[in-house]
């Protein structure tokens, strides 16, 4: 997961995606990047840790004059994370000079790779992303065909911004499995890849890119767009709507908020019988499905967890090792809200298994009286090949136990997912009643051939 912003046709363009990127940052934390064109030549800065590692008035002011940029904020799924498959990508090629950010993964990447080095292709990164640079370097045409049929040699997913001079092109996938919005602000269009970061910019959201669009802006105008491919059926990730994308984005017309409100609902449907006396949410994810569990079975809504904001979000740290101290550190039990009480906990989602376990420790320590475990989504039973970091079916709890066995594990009174039904109905658009959801960690069953294994490195 990553993500992606890209603002043309604008005086202020590297201070317009610095500021996007801080309201991407919840999508990776681990490095941040940024070029600029349109007035000198083609630059790049990049940064481990944070946006705000990256940006002061020197670079901004100073070092970033021009009127097109794109940035990037990273969280690895299928390469190193170093400064040197940090984002953006800038090369020289015969069309110029070109950068590009990507959200997602690309499938095929390792055949593509093995395919090129044997054409004399020569590789700096060892990030996917690379691979489109190497397409667009070795095509000929136009701007448009160059770009699409590149594009039709890949597989997977791709959510993708490139800048080349001041021309912004923005691309989505197929399925559509990674989001990607388009935004005005002034005379400037953004792309990015949620609205959140449009409108903290004091922009507007205009809509979604499709799933196969190619979008060609320059000078404030969409110069042209169009289909490069189209898949049978949209597959849009609908763990972005459980876990990822930040509560006030919109997707499919509403917003996440709004779809994460009706998880809890349904939640406490499938939980009618169980009593207790509050209800409360594993910050941040879990908070709305909480409030919505809360209005709809009228038991008490709760904060009965302090959150340390100066630590990152678990799921998105590289490792194990980083990722417990982080839990440890993350999260509180307030005793006066949780001692001598029958608590309802909502998580979104368990993956290893290692955070909830130690959460339900902490609370029973705390004097939580009957502790009851509930998700707001199904149980991950099989890996994410589509740009998120779960891990190998080895390391997916719920792959290898069932739910009694988790339940035993956990140490709690009750376990409760949320049924796949009743997360689709949460997560679809009020227009449209088809499935236009990829559930393939949660039923096993992938859109698109998948590789036999999750490459984290390439050697
Ligand atoms: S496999 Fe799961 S996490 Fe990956 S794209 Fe599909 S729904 Fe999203």
């Amino acid at each position: 997961m990553c993500g992606i912003i890209g603002v043309e046709n604008n005086e202020n363009a590297a201070v317009l995606v610095s500021a996007g990127l801080l309201n991407l940052q919840h999508r990776g934390e681990e490095s941040a990047g940024i070029t600029i064109s349109g007035k000198e030549k083609m630059k790049t800065f990049k940064t481990m840790g944070l946006v705000s590692t990256l940006f002061n008035e020197d670079i901004l002011i100073n070092k970033l004059p021009g009127t097109a940029a794109i940035g990037h904020v990273r969280y690895t799924t299928s390469s190193k994370s170093s400064l040197l498959n940090a984002q953006p990508f800038q090369i020289s090629c015969i069309h110029g000079n070109l950068a590009v950010v990507h959200n997602g993964n690309i499938t095929n990447f390792h055949q593509l790779r093995k395919e090129l080095l044997k054409k004399g292709s020569i590789f700096n990164h060892t990030s996917d992303t690379e691979i489109l640079l190497h397409y667009i370097a070795m095509s000929k045409g136009n701007l448009s065909s160059i770009v699409a049929n590149s594009l039709k040699k890949l597989e997977g997913a791709f959510s993708i911004i490139i800048l080349k001079d001041k021309t912004l092109i923005g691309v989505r996938d197929k399925n559509g499995y990674r989001p990607l919005v388009l935004g005005k602000i002034g005379n400037s269009y953004i792309i990015a890849s949620e609205s959140c970061a449009i409108e903290a910019l004091s922009g507007k959201y205009v809509r979604d890119i499709a799933p196969g669009e190619i979008i060609i802006i320059e000078n404030g105008q969409i110069r042209k767009s169009f289909f490069y491919g189209k898949s049978k059926k949209q597959n849009t990730c609908i763990f972005e709507q459980v876990y990822f994308s930040r509560p006030d984005s919109v997707m499919f017309s509403k917003t996440v908020r709004k779809a994460r409100l009706k998880m809890g609902e349904y939640l406490a449907e499938q939980m009618r019988g169980i009593k207790a006396d509050i209800v409360m949410p594993v910050p941040n994810s879990g908070y709305f499905a909480a409030l919505g569990f809360s209005r709809y079975s009228n038991i008490i809504f709760e904060n009965g967890f302090i959150r340390n904001y100066y630590v990152g979000r678990s799921f998105i740290k590289p490792s194990q090792s980083l990722r417990d101290l982080t839990v440890k550190l993350k999260l509180l039990p307030i005793k006066e809200v949780v001692s001598g009480k029958e608590i309802i906990v909502i998580d979104d989602s368990i993956v290893r298994g290692t955070t909830s376990k130690r959460l339900i420790d902490v609370l029973k320590r705390t004097g939580a009286k009957k502790i009851h475990f509930a998700f707001s989504c199904p149980p991950i039973i099989s890996p994410c090949y589509y740009g998120i970091d779960t891990p190998s079916k080895e390391h997916l709890i719920a792959a290898n136990n069932s739910t009694e066995r988790i339940k035993k594990y956990l140490g709690v009174d009750s376990l409760t997912f949320l049924r796949l039904d009743n997360l689709i109905k949460a997560c679809a658009p009020e227009s449209r009643k088809e499935n236009l959801f990829c559930c393939s960690c949660f039923n096993g069953k992938y859109p698109t051939k998948v590789p036999k294994k999750i490459y984290k490195e390439i050697v």
